[in-house]
């Protein structure tokens, strides 16, 4: 059970919504990071008095460290200094809610020093699924997933030691705002319309990637590399209305499955409690008005990302690195409004075409790999402006 914790990205939807967590379940916040920060962070450490705070902008962590000096809370700068925080000693469990390929370094920090680890940053175990997971095991660090889907395959999993029994997982997916729509009017979406979610209010990255299905994709990656299975045994399944929030299918038949409001500090709470369970403030899920539940498949015409992703898992861990560094770059260019919606799968489906993408690689290789395919989309992009 969690008595402190360290926040990679607390200004963040899962951030904030875990220091609400943490206040409710009186946790003591040791560390806490940004990028930028601004006000939102300066209130969090006057709110929570963590021991550091880092920001990985140094210009606002210069500006900071002024701000705050009537604190007691040490202030640093540059991506380095979150290393520091996801493996101070003060915190006994790490909460990786960072967004992007950003939070791996610091991921594997936290797995070194022991800590449990409340995953959030699904892209670290897309890109470097295999390597986290050894880790994990070399340290015996507890990986709690937080996202909604794999907390809900966590839960049912409990007293299911052996994955040999698992016939399937079956993620469900809300089918983003565009769903059911003509291929010729999703083209036309803007990002503006994309962050707008039906069920859940998310960052701008991920509202992105569950309008396009990437998010689907990326998570039936994490949910393989966290369950070590095949692509084949773990299945997405359209359900819209958000009130079953994934299932397990079992050797025999039998069908478990986690249902409750689609409210993300029900999961951020159980990666604390777990394997206990704690008493919420949470809005109890009313099964007499939540409505009819329905679940289908999912259009793999109209939202080409998840069969990019769904391809990207069959070749191997390079590729899903592949597939998630380009896509964090053209999520951010589509969120500039400098290319449109279907230009994302574009551009994801040229980067796994020109690097090869059999193998796990090294962690090195991987960081080399994210790298240098980040490069060449930001090159692609260049080109297309010409
Ligand atoms: P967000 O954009 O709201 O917040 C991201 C946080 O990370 C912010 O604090 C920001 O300052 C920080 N950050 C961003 N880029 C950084 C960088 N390069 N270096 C250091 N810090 C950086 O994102 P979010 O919606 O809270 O999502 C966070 C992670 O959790 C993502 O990986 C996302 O896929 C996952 N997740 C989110 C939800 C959700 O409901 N929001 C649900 C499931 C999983
Ligand atoms: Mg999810």
């Amino acid at each position: 059970m969690t008595q402190s914790i360290s926040i990679l990205g607390s200004t963040g939807s899962i951030g904030r919504q875990t220091l609400e967590v943490a206040e409710e379940m009186h946790l003591r916040v040791a560390a806490i990071t940004a990028r930028t920060g601004g006000a939102r962070f300066e209130e969090q450490i006057r709110a929570f008095h963590p021991e550091l705070a880092v920001l990985t902008d140094e210009t606002a962590a210069a500006d900071l460290r002024v701000r705050v000096a009537d604190q007691n809370t040490k202030v640093l700068g540059g991506a380095e200094a979150l290393l520091e925080a996801a493996a101070l000693p003060a915190a006994d469990t790490l909460v990786t809610a960072v967004v992007g390929t950003a939070g791996l370094r610091p991921t594997i920090a936290g797995i070194r020093a022991g800590k449990r680890i409340a995953l959030a940053n699904k892209e670290t175990l897309v890109c470097a699924g295999r390597i986290v997971m050894a880790e994990a095991a070399a340290h015996r660090a507890e990986i709690v997933p937080v996202d909604s889907e794999h907390s809900a395959v966590f839960q049912c999993l409990q007293g299911i030691a052996d994955r040999s029994e698992i016939r399937r997982i079956l993620l469900t997916c809300s089918g983003g705002p565009f769903f059911g729509m003509p291929k010729s009017q999703i083209a036309g979406k803007k990002a503006s319309d994309a962050i707008k979610h039906p069920n859940w209010s998310m960052g701008a990255k991920i509202s992105v990637d569950s309008a396009t299905l990437m998010n689907k994709g990326l998570e039936i990656i994490e949910a393989m590399r966290l369950y070590d299975l095949p692509l084949e045994k773990v299945r997405p399944v359209i359900h819209r209305q958000s009130v079953v929030h994934s299932l397990v299918e079992l050797c025999d038949g039998a069908v478990l499955a986690q249902l409750g409001t689609p409210d993300m500090r029900l999961p951020i709470r159980y990666a604390f409690t777990w394997p206990k369970r704690g008493e919420s403030r949470a809005e109890p899920l009313d099964l007499f008005t939540c409505g009819a539940i329905s679940f289908s498949e999912p259009d793999r015409t109209a939202f080409p990302c998840l069969a990019l992703a769904e391809q990207a898992a069959e070749q191997g861990g390079r590729a899903c690195c592949v597939l998630n560094a380009a896509n964090e770059i053209a999520v951010a260019a589509y969120l500039e409004d400098r290319i449109g919606f279907y230009d994302i799968p574009a551009l994801v489906e040229r980067a796994l075409g020109a690097f090869p993408g059999a193998g796990d690689g090294t962690l090195d290789e991987i960081l080399a790999l994210d790298g240098s395919v980040r490069e060449a989309v930001r090159g692609y992009l260049a080109e297309d402006k010409r």
